[in-house]
């Protein structure tokens, strides 16, 4: 049974049963892993003391 979910950065459908192996799961591409490292970590840099915000995935 296939296992879809979405990269956090691009939305692309990735297969989950197959990527949760690699070391860039849940994303699509060792890129979309890096545009969300870099965004979080300019984002704790422009708002100091604030929790980051993370968009909520929409529900099942
Ligand atoms: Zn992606």
């Amino acid at each position: 049974m296939a296992e879809t979910v979405r990269c956090p950065t691009c939305r692309k459908p990735v297969d989950a049963v197959r990527e949760r192996r690699t070391k860039d799961f849940p994303f699509c591409s060792e890129r979309c892993r890096l545009v969300d490292l870099y965004k979080w970590l300019s984002g704790a840099y422009v708002v100091p003391g604030e929790p980051a915000a993370v968009p909520e995935e929409p529900g099942e």
